[in-house]
This record gives C-alpha cells, structure tokens and sequence, in this order.
C-alpha cells in the first residue's frame, strides 16, 4: 500500500458519527489488506494506535469492529482516558516510558512495547514485584540505529535479552520496532526484513519458552510490507482513526 492510497482511505472525520462509519470501513480495510500480505496464514493481532484519540471512538472500534488491543504512548493519556474505556480491551504501553512514570501503568496494561534500558527495566521490576504481577514486554529495537531515538540498537539486542534474564517479573515475549522515515517502501522493506532476522534470531536464542514470540511492527503506512516481510503485531492509527489533530 502506498501512502497515497493511504490518504484516500482516511476520510476527513467531522462529527462522531461519520467518523465511526469512517473507522469501520478503515478497520475492514486493514483486515483486507493483512489478509492479501499474510500469505502463510499466521495469526496477525491489529494494536490500534490510539494517541489524541478520544474513548469514545476507541470503544466503537473495540465494541463495534472487533479490535481488542490498543496502545497507548503517553501516561498522562494512557490515565485520563482509562477510567472511560471499555472493560475487555487489552491495553499496551508503545511511547517511550519514562522510569518515574512506570509506577501508574503497570496495573493497567498487559504489554509493555516499549523496554529499551537496564533502568526501565529495575523499575518495571521493582513495581511488578510490589503488586505481584509479571508484566510481558517487547524489547524495542532500534534498527536504523539511529542516535536520536529510543529502542536498544541492533548489536546489543542479545545482550539486552540476557540482562532482563535476572527479574523474576518481567516476561520477555518479543521485539518491537519502529522503522527509520524512509522514502519508499522498498527501504521500509529492507529495514522490515532485517527487523525479521533479528527476531529470529532472538527466538532462538532468548524465547524458546514463549509461546508465541511477538513481532511488533508496521504502522499505518507500511503494515502491510511489515507482515509480509514476518511481523505479527502491526500498529496502526492514522489508518484507523483519520489524521491526527494535535
Ligand atoms: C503513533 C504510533 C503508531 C501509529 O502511527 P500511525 O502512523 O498513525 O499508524 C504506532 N506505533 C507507535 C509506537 C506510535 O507512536
């Protein structure tokens, strides 16, 4: 999918009830379109990306369009909305989490994407620990290694894996990525597969007691080569929800 067909598909949402006409369409959309790049089958979970966009509408595609998993990426959001949201949804954690922050979320959220340092991980411990929960998470990858942004680059990822091996309540399940901007979908392609490799590799080393190891990548412009290319978890929201007003 390109992102021309992209814009075409998200429809200028004004009042709440075009938008959710406009959000059940975007989601059987999405479903097609995973469906064409998922030539083997496998099992895809659809997190909605839900950043600046109102309960309301997250509980319409939960309760209304099958979506049962969202992500969140800021605490403060992630609490104001939580007390309106519908009660069967499976909340995730994808921003970049800042340690003091972690103590409000662990009680809310059944996966955190987002791990990408030894300190988040000691606090993720500490407060699991406190209410006796094992909280799952996806260690984010860097995979452009690029200096600016979160996620633990591609050299370190084993070790990273290896030191998560001492807390007795954070459980490992995955990687997640998010791709560098990239000009075409061929360079998303390339960083897809190479995403691709990492977490095979990091299966067989790290998560051969997991069930279902987690790849989490795709958003809304590209979820499609990301299946193809092996990932089981795509995140989309502009693709679901229509362009963000910040
Ligand atoms: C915002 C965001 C998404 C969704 O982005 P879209 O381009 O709107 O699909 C997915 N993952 C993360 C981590 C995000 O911050």
């Amino acid at each position: 999918m390109t992102e021309r067909s992209l814009n075409e598909n998200v429809a200028p949402l004004e009042d709440m009830a075009t938008k959710k006409a406009a959000v059940k369409e975007n989601i059987e959309e999405i479903r097609k379109n995973i469906a064409a790049a998922n030539t083997d089958g496998r099992e895809i979970s659809i997190v909605a990306a839900t950043k600046n966009v109102p309960a309301e509408l997250i509980n319409y595609a939960c309760d209304e369009c099958g979506i049962t998993e969202i992500g969140e990426n800021r605490v403060q959001e992630l609490l104001a909305k939580y007390p309106l949201l519908t009660k069967n949804i499976k909340l995730h954690f994808i921003g970049q989490l800042q340690t003091n922050k972690v103590k409000y979320i662990v009680d809310k959220v059944s996966l955190i994407q987002s791990l990408d340092s030894e300190r988040l991980a000691k606090e993720i411990e500490r407060c699991c620990a406190k209410i006796g929960k094992t909280m799952d998470v996806l260690v984010e990858l860097n995979v452009g290694n690029e200096a600016q942004k979160g996620g633990v680059g591609s050299n370190e990822i084993e070790s990273f894996f290896d030191s998560l091996d001492k807390y007795e309540h954070i459980r490992p399940i995955g990687i997640m990525t998010i791709a560098p901007r990239c000009e075409d979908i061929d360079e998303y392609r390339t960083f897809f597969e190479e995403t691709y490799r990492i977490f095979i590799d990091i299966c067989a080393k790290k998560l051969h007691n997991i069930d279902k190891p987690v790849l989490s990548m795709g958003m809304s412009s590209n979820y499609a080569e990301a299946v193809s290319a092996g990932s089981n978890m795509v995140r989309p929201g502009t693709a679901i929800f229509g362009i963000r007003k910040y």
